[in-house]
């Protein structure tokens, strides 16, 4: 029975995804696709559904499962975030030539704006490299409608399809029209044909050509057209729309009188662009104007430079999140009305910080105490925040602390005084990408330190599991894998484990690897210690000390500079620093903090 159900967008294509009989869905955990996975699980195990859901330990592991299972004649889907789709474009493009059989759906979650990624890179314009159609979904309503044409226009052309939902898409509630999940079974059906599955350059040529008429016949594929949104309104001007741009387009043109007026055409496959519509676009009216986000995709398949107006000339900003107040001044001017210029106010921002007690904060301390003049290099993950200590000075990709950390002690190496060089990256990030680049600096013997920040989990984007965690997608027990063991197997002589909260201890563990890596290569800690926020792993974590800051502390503020825990906050008028209990969560690493002995742990009565 269908129900009326107020979802978030990720959910919205969890529903979709199982609605549309998705036998195996996959995902590496990133802002803004993580709770698309995790909501499969959760509606896995509310129906019982027999279904794969994983989280593999990167994004092309993810791709190449659910790929399987695509030519297996299976539903399957491979959800990420869109810097997570540069880690999988190696097999997204092979994907593309040799093609699917059961429906595939790569789901490439855009981040304008940026909110929590290193690039405002738009996924249309991979799926244009790939030569796959790509959806651009404008709601929740309409993602959980895509993904059933997703899977049709897949099994159509026997093409994989990307649906490109934004952060607002994503991260956005509506009432949405819930369908009973049924069981669905299904039966892979691999059929052999190394010709095309497992194609030789020869072979891959013949593929490339019918990839080609694929994407002809995909451009005139009816049920992905665009849509006339307001079919009655005349005029020599148009607009055309597509994602989160449609959305408030539709608004902002009632809200200005324009709806009978301006005729607005929302485009669902932004790439290949419809051909009829091409053409009967740019022959029926005399200015168009193209809002998308984030790279002008439609546009540049609509190449006459007199008529369209967009990113090109800069009627559209190239850079950042479309706000509905952006959206309104450009439909405004372009349809020359007068508008009430709206200010945003300027919120003012507070400084992203690590978490009260947080364990990485105490390993940075530690590898600034052990290293202070060192170069730090460090990776995606919570750990980014360490450049508020000092302690991180460079964060590229998935992986690359490990390999820029050995970078530079190559472009320092012939250099009479070599500069200490620590890298830092999450368990999640060293299974994902850190392993080859580790194996690289043993042959290369790089003299550096890596430090493992072993919190259990995938921390920034919602504790999903790692492969030490021993949990699946749904909770279920699952093997783990022994980082030290791995590290060793690398070849890596010195690998040493500590708790960061026994922060004396950790500081001469860093001492002794960082005077180890100087004389004779890489050297690995792995800082472990759970997650504050995990709450599976709570009988981990030691129990909370109580603190406070006694009556010597002159407020130099050390404390705060070089610590920067949440919960230590300057008394101005006091002129020292106390804590605040409803922040602290008594870890007691700033008790061996303060030079001047002023905080103390409190022994209870
Ligand atoms: S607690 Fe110690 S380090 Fe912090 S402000 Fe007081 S004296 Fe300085
Ligand atoms: S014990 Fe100290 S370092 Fe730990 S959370 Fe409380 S104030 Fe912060």
């Amino acid at each position: 029975m269908d129900t009326r159900q107020l979802t978030l967008g990720n959910e919205a294509i969890a529903r979709g995804l199982l609605e549309n009989g998705c036998a195996v869905a996959t995902s590496y955990p990133g802002t803004p696709a993580s709770e698309i996975l995790a909501s499969v699980a959760a509606l896995q195990r509310k129906y019982g559904l027999t279904l794969h859901t994983q989280w593999a330990v990167n994004e092309k592991i993810a791709f190449e499962i659910a790929y399987a299972a695509a030519i297996s004649g299976l539903r399957a889907s491979v959800s990420m975030k869109q810097v997570g789709l540069n880690v999988a474009s190696d097999p997204l493009m092979s994907a593309a030539y040799m093609g699917t059989k059961g429906g595939f759906v790569v789901v490439s979650a855009d981040d304008p704006g940026p909110h929590s990624s290193q690039t405002e890179q738009d996924s249309r314009l991979m799926a244009m490299m790939a030569k796959i159609p790509v959806l651009d979904p404008d709601s929740p309503a309409q993602a959980r409608e895509m993904t059933a044409l997703a899977y049709e226009l897949s099994e159509a052309f026997n093409i994989p399809v990307m649906l490109r939902p934004t952060t607002r898409v994503c991260h956005s509630r509506q009432d949405i029209d819930a369908k009973e999940i049924l069981p669905r079974p299904s039966v892979p059906d691999f059929e052999k044909d190394p010709t095309r599955w497992a194609a030789t350059p020869k072979f891959r040529y013949q593929l490339h050509k019918e990839l080609e008429e694929k994407l002809a016949q995909i451009a005139a594929y009816e049920q992905t057209a665009p849509i006339r949104l307001n079919p009655d309104a005349g005029g020599g001007k148009a607009i055309v729309v597509s994602g989160v741009a449609a959305a408030h387009a539709k608004d902002i043109l009632r809200d200005l009188g324009l709806w009978a007026d301006m005729p607005l055409w929302q485009v669902r496959q932004p790439w290949p662009l419809h051909t009829d519509f091409t053409a009967h676009l740019l022959a029926d009216y005399d200015e168009i104007l193209v809002i998308e986000e984030t790279v002008g995709v439609i546009e540049m398949q609509l190449a006459d430079r007199n008529k369209v107006r967009g990113k090109q000339d800069h009627t559209v900003p190239r850079v950042g999140e479309l706000h509905p107040e952006t959206v309104q001044e450009i439909i405004a001017r372009f349809a020359g009305v007068p508008f009430e210029k709206t200010e945003l106010p300027a919120v003012p921002g507070r400084r992203p910080t690590l978490c009260a007690g947080c364990p990485h904060r105490a390993s940075f301390y530690a590898i600034r105490k052990a290293a202070p003049k060192g170069i730090y290099t460090s990776d995606i993950g919570c750990y980014t925040l360490g450049l508020n200590l000092g302690a991180v000075d460079t964060v590229l990709c998935m992986g690359a602390a490990i390999s820029q950390g050995a970078g530079f002690y190559h472009a320092y190496k012939h250099q009479e005084k070599r500069p200490d060089v620590v890298a830092t990256m999450g368990d999640s990030t060293f299974f994902h990408a850190g392993i080859p680049a580790l194996i690289d600096t043993v042959v290369q013997k790089v003299k550096f330190v890596l430090v493992i920040l072993d919190n259990r989990t995938t921390a920034m984007t919602g504790s999903q599991p790692t492969p030490t965690t021993g949990l699946g997608a749904t909770g279920e027990p699952l093997n783990t894998v022994d980082i030290e063991a791995l590290v060793r197997g690398c070849g890596v002589e010195y690998c040493k484990t500590g708790n960061p909260y026994d922060i004396k201890e950790f500081i001469t563990l860093m001492r002794e690897a960082v005077a180890y890596s100087r004389e004779h290569g890489p050297a690995v800690v792995i800082s472990r210690y759970p997650c504050l926020l995990d709450r599976r792993q709570k009988e981990n974590q030691a129990p909370p000390v109580t603190v406070a800051v006694n009556d010597d502390c002159d407020g130099c503020g050390y404390c705060i500079k070089h610590f920067e825990c949440p919960a230590l906050v300057m008394d101005e008028a006091a002129e020292k620093v106390h804590v605040d209990a409803m922040l602290c969560s008594g870890c007691g690493v700033c008790v061996h903090v303060c030079p001047k002995h002023c905080i103390e742990e409190v022994k209870p009565a």
